[in-house]
């Protein structure tokens, strides 16, 4: 018998689920883990303030002990008591951005614990732009942590389902409330007196940030795709989003990315591999006599991130071993896409 509890709750007014959300807050008041959907992916909760509920989701998880956790609070106001002090930089992008995609990592104060910051000195805070979340913290009284909730190393869940898949029997509870609007992780910026750089780049862009404060760069590691200085943001370091099949990601003009992507898929019919291309609305039917899965146009990167790890999941129930995949421009959201893939694909990218 599945010993977690599922339960839906209402996205739109998740105080008319009331008692399935004191529900929630109960069992993380006894240090329990419950997961919970927020507009970036679902994430595993836990009582950010307490060490003994901040170990359970990295064994959940089977997370590395020194990749820290985002803390995630249901007011503004409630980033003082967990940080040193908060420049005027980040208040500008809190005022901004929050409730919304955007952590940002400052001095930790001496209320985290070193478990949550994963033994670092700062701390990574957001609001999230998301009812349930925020009626569940405020339920609880004190804020969350919550990685994505997937088993490490796997995609990260945007639909109750995939935390199921990953979790059932593993943690005390999963709030189902649909699916996530962006369905890739929040950016990660740290802030300093004057300068503000992106540690993971997501739906909230470098542009985005530039348009309220100065000197906005993006870190050496995710530009130079080197993995042996990720060491500022831990969780960058480790193998990410990956399905069971290989990855492959096609870089190059367009009609060369099709010819090669259609060789590649009559080789392995040959060689009775399974293979499968995920291609956009604008190419998917050059590929017409092979597996395909449709993530959405190239005109909308929102919708091709939001479909991006639901598809790499897909790519697993159906059995797939090699996955190959159109590249995207790295600008905008395009950044985001791109990071992600890359690590799906420990970084198997081909030229053409
Ligand atoms: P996840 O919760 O699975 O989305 O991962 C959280 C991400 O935030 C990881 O990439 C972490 O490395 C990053 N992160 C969390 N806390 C910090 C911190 N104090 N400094 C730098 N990066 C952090
Ligand atoms: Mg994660």
């Amino acid at each position: 018998m599945d010993s977690t509890i599922f339960e839906k709750i209402n996205s739109l007014d998740p105080n008319k689920d009331i008692v399935a959300l004191k529900k929630a807050a109960n069992i993380l008041k006894n240090d329990g883990l419950v997961a919970f959907p927020t507009e970036t992916v679902y994430g595993l909760g836990a009582n950010a303030l307490k060490d003994d509920a901040i170990k359970k989701i990295y064994v959940a998880k089977g997370r590395p002990s020194d990749n820290p956790l985002i803390v995630h609070i249901a007011d503004k106001n409630d980033i003082y008591p967990l940080v040193d002090s908060v420049p005027k930089n980040a208040l500008i992008l809190i005022e901004k951005f929050w409730p919304g995609a955007l952590t940002i990592v400052l001095k930790k104060s001496s209320i985290i614990p070193k478990t949550t910051s994963g033994g670092l000195d700062t701390v990574a805070i957001r609001m999230p732009n998301n009812n349930i979340a925020l009626a569940l913290i405020k339920q609880c009284g004190f804020p969350l942590a919550a990685p994505s909730a997937n088993t490490s190393t796997k995609p990260s869940p945007t639909l109750a389902s995939h935390v199921y898949n990953d979790l059932n029997n593993k943690i005390d509870m999963i709030i189902d409330g649909g699916k996530c609007d962006f369905g890739i992780e929040s950016t990660v910026v740290e802030v300093f007196e004057d300068s503000v750089n992106i540690l993971r780049p997501g739906s909230i862009t470098k542009e985005m940030l530039q348009s309220v404060v100065n000197n906005v760069t993006i870190d050496k590691a995710i530009l130079n795709n080197n993995l042996n200085i990720l060491a500022k943001s831990p969780g960058m370091k480790y193998k990410h989003y990956a399905p069971f099949g290989d990855i492959f990601i096609i870089d190059g003009n367009i009609n060369n990315i099709i010819s090669y992507i259609l060789n590649c898929l009559e080789e392995d019919k040959k060689n009775n591999i399974k293979s499968i291309v995920i291609a956009s609305d604008e190419t998917i039917k050059n590929y017409s006599s092979f597996n395909t899965l449709n993530i959405g146009s190239r005109k909308d990167l929102h919708l091709i991130a939001k479909n991006l790890f639901n598809l790499l999941r897909e790519c697993d129930t159906l059995n797939i071993q090699k996955i190959y995949i159109e590249s995207f421009l790295e600008e905008g959201v395009g950044l985001a896409i791109m990071n992600r893939l890359k690590k799906a694909a420990n970084y198997k990218i081909i030229k053409v």
